[in-house]
């Protein structure tokens, strides 16, 4: 994760806010533990990086610093319409 730049703000996204600093905010069966830039707090446990696009950000709750995780856009994470 990295901290967001003043001005970056997708139109498309939206940040999650964690509440409870013990709870990640998403969990799944991914590769990787995405964790506060500040202070380390686990903010996405088990993520695949597919799903941690630039729309992804989430406000911590330890120390509220808004975290963003990619540094190169990915294609986002879609699927057809049923
Ligand atoms: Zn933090």
């Amino acid at each position: 994760m990295r901290e967001v730049q003043t001005g970056e703000v997708p139109f498309d996204g939206g940040t999650a806010v964690q509440h409870d600093a013990e709870r990640p905010v998403f969990s799944g069966n991914g590769a990787y533990d995405y964790v506060c830039v500040t202070c380390g707090n686990v903010l996405a446990a088990g993520m695949d990086p597919e799903y941690m696009t630039r729309k992804v950000r989430v406000r911590c709750a330890r120390c509220r610093t808004v975290n963003i995780s990619a540094e190169v856009p990915f294609a986002p994470a879609r699927r057809p319409r049923r």
